[in-house]
């Protein structure tokens, strides 16, 4: 049976909107020495803006985005949502994928009016069209690039602003403040985004260019010195929530996918709220031991 005060500390923590999921979360809660936290959707607002459209091989700016968009209806992934806000601000009709496959975290392949389109990251996309789909990517630091293929061939790249989401040094120094020793960020973002990122924040250590295994491998490494709480979001976060001491994920446009997987959902969409949870755990199992 679960203590009172652990019940007590569940419902308490579930009226600041983070649903703990039993008493063996609450506990691991109370335990957590390492927080990883994922960037995009987690860390940053996960609703970036276009920056800009540089187009390649005779594409438009339009044929760019509609192809990425139209691609992008299969996928969870916040860019993914991103690109189809834009594309629906720009009054774009997107045409149905005739065929996709989402590689989780990485970007998504398919048919669009008959034409192969590869739509995701730098590496993602290389893959497809053999060569760097942003060679000259000095100039796209600090920004989140997606890139777009059509027919094997680099049809243009979409420069997007993903911003830290307010209050996030304070949430550092908080979340220190109740017990967390080590504090990472681990994403599957490119190097410069993830420093140009982070700058300036109290980070023990800053993980990029990941993919959802090698998340897995860092949650299964950092566990060797003490629990960890893994905080994510999307389809690409469920496997290293999962093998966290504690997942979280940001659950109010998350995919359901890292809400299974999840001990922790956070119904409302900021980090902050954790916190309280934190804090709840932290108190209700000192009163039940
Ligand atoms: P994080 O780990 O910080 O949440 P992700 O690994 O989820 O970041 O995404 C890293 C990069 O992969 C994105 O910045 C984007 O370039 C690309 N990407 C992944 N999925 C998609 C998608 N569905 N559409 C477009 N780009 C994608
Ligand atoms: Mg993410």
């Amino acid at each position: 049976a679960v203590p009172v005060a652990l019940v007590a500390g569940l419902s308490r923590a579930a009226r600041f909107g983070v649903l703990i999921k039993g008493g063996r979360p609450l506990e691991a809660l109370a335990r957590v020495k390492t927080l990883i936290l994922d960037k995009t959707g987690t860390l940053t607002d996960g609703r970036p803006g276009i920056i800009s459209i540089e187009t390649a091989n005779g594409f438009s700016e339009d044929d760019v985005l509609r192809f990425a968009a139209s691609l992008d209806q299969v996928s969870k992934h916040p860019i993914a949502q991103a690109i189809l806000a834009a594309a629906a601000e720009a009054g774009q009709r997107l045409a149905v994928p005739q065929s996709s496959a989402e590689t989780p975290g990485e970007g998504v392949n398919g048919v669009i009016d008959g034409r192969k389109v590869c739509v995701g990251g730098a590496d993602f996309v290389a893959r497809q069209i053999g060569s760097d789909p942003a060679p000259d990517s000095a100039r796209s630091a600090g920004s989140v690039l997606v890139a777009v293929s059509v027919d094997g061939r680099l049809a243009g790249r979409i420069l997007m602003a993903d911003a830290l989401r307010p209050g996030t040094a304070g949430f550092l120094k908080t979340a220190r403040s109740l017990g967390v020793e080590r504090i990472l960020l681990a994403t599957g973002d490119r190097q410069a985004v993830a420093a140009a990122v982070t700058e300036g924040l109290d980070l023990d250590a800053v993980r990029s260019e990941l993919t959802p295994d090698q998340k897995v491998l860092l949650v299964l490494t950092e566990r060797k010195n003490g629990a960890v709480l893994m905080v994510g979001d999307g389809v690409n976060d469920a496997p290293a929530l999962a093998a966290a001491d504690v997942g979280v994920a940001m659950g109010a446009r998350g995919a359901a996918a890292s809400a299974e997987a999840a001990d922790v959902v956070l119904l409302v969409d900021h980090l902050d709220r954790l916190l309280p949870g934190l804090e709840i755990a932290r108190k209700s199992v000192a009163i039940a031991m």
